[in-house]
């Protein structure tokens, strides 16, 4: 038997490591459709309970909004439920090549082709694009799925201290014998929610002769004064050699993924990236769906401006109330615990007082780094505001980390 007593024990023991370190992490089945307030069963087998949601990536609020929910199901109607095929043989619908064409036009580049998920795109566009007598030269906070993507490209690969711009600058110097040097980044930071310094970026990229690669998935629909993204917002749009960007979050956040860019570099993955050449692509329903989604944040930037007051408002009252965050502008708001079971904690307090909220540990941010990520949506109101703030003064007070640092939090709870 290959899946002996031995092998069987020696998964039990690391499984029981995992939860001795406080590191588990539970599912919770949500009963509802995804929204400002939904229904989550927690633990497994309680009745579902009503709470505000504060950790989705549902920043448009478009996730079952009325206008995208028909399209849906008129793209259902329309073209179909599934394509049973990769798309160069048999699965490419001429709605796949409009959604790829919307995007093209909202993001300000040349092409663009859909992946069935961001993270293939970042899984396949750099061994698309790069050789052997390249270098990639990233962020070292960029996403995990960059990471792994950079793990599949044969190309050298480097990395500078996070956002730091002199730091890169010795890097591109260093790799000045390359063929090409592309800089990765992220363009909101997903854990610590900061912006990258886009500008400085592409002015480095001009002076050192390199490519600039961002991945969006965290900006495309809302960072920016008509939510194109950091490179609106950075006032580089159209600087930019590669965006890869996520269809499963502002924009619908159902699933898929894109990479966007200079058309020879989108065509070499059309030719040669992995996961678009061997895996379905997003299905007909979700494309018509997209398609909406693009058609509303196109019209009006109404949804981006209400998530950008709700942000302020809610970094002031996190802020008013003694909870150290991580400051930014991003609707990303990291409330800082440091120890892993505090957060943990905490985040079941929340829930019992109605809010929803996860708690982030290693290996998802490094050791001694543990927080709960809170994030506002278009979709919040002030309501859902009021409500969260108090039971978030209520539980730190019974934690008593209100008005409290880093120092004195871990010298209370340890790292
Ligand atoms: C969420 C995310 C992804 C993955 O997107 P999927 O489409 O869900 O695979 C990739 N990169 C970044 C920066 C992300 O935040």
């Amino acid at each position: 038997m290959a899946y002996s007593k031995e092998t069987r024990e020696w998964y039990e023991n690391e499984i029981s490591g995992i939860r001795e370190a406080g590191l588990f992490k539970e599912e919770r089945y949500i009963h509802s459709p995804q929204a400002a307030g939904i229904a989550v069963e927690f633990p497994v087998g309680a009745a579902p309970k009503q709470v505000i949601n504060l950790c989705s990536n549902n920043y448009l609020g478009l996730s079952s909004h009325p206008d995208v929910v028909k399209a849906a199901h008129e793209g259902l109607d329309y073209r179909g439920y599934g394509m049973s095929s990769v798309r160069f043989i048999c699965g490419t619908q001429d709605i796949h090549r409009q959604l790829e064409n919307k995007l093209t036009e909202f993001l300000g580049t040349e092409d663009t082709l859909l992946f069935p998920s961001c993270m293939d795109a970042n899984a396949g566009v750099f061994e698309a694009v790069l050789t052997e007598k390249d270098v990639m030269i990233a962020d070292r906070l960029v996403h995990a799925s960059i990471v792994d993507g950079m793990r599949l490209c044969k190309a050298m690969q480097d990395t500078y201290k996070h956002s730091d711009m002199a730091h890169l600058e010795e890097k591109l110097q260093e790799h000045q014998d390359k063929r090409v040097r592309m800089v990765i980044t992220d363009g909101v930071f997903s854990m610590d929610g900061d912006l990258v310094k886009l500008d400085q970026i592409v002015a480095l990229a001009e002076k050192y002769n390199a490519m600039v690669f961002v991945d969006e998935s965290h900006a495309s629909g809302f960072i920016g004064k008509t939510g194109r993204g950091t490179h609106e917002h950075c006032g580089v749009v159209g600087k930019i050699d590669i965006i890869t960007t996520t269809l499963g979050k502002a924009l619908g956040g159902a699933s898929g993924g894109c990479v966007s860019g200079r058309k020879e570099l989108v065509e070499m993955c059309r030719q040669r990236a992995r996961p678009f050449l061997f895996s379905n692509t997003v299905a007909p329903v979700i494309v018509s769906g997209a398609l909406k989604v693009m058609d509303l944040i196109s019209q009006t930037t109404a949804r981006r401006d209400k998530l950008e007051q709700n942000t302020i408002c809610w970094r002031k009252l996190l802020t008013e109330a003694g909870f150290d965050i991580k400051e930014g502008e991003s609707p990303i708001v990291p409330v800082m615990l440091y120890n892993a079971r505090l957060a943990q904690d905490i985040a079941r307090d929340l829930f019992a007082e109605g809010i929803y909220v996860v708690g982030f540990f290693f290996p998802v941010v490094p050791k001694g780094q543990a927080r709960i990520r809170t994030q506002m949506s278009a979709a919040h109101e002030t309501h859902h505001l009021d409500k969260a703030i108090a039971a978030f003064i209520k539980v730190g007070k019974k934690h008593d980390i209100l008005g409290k640092g880093k120092k004195e939090i871990i010298a209370m709870y340890g790292q």
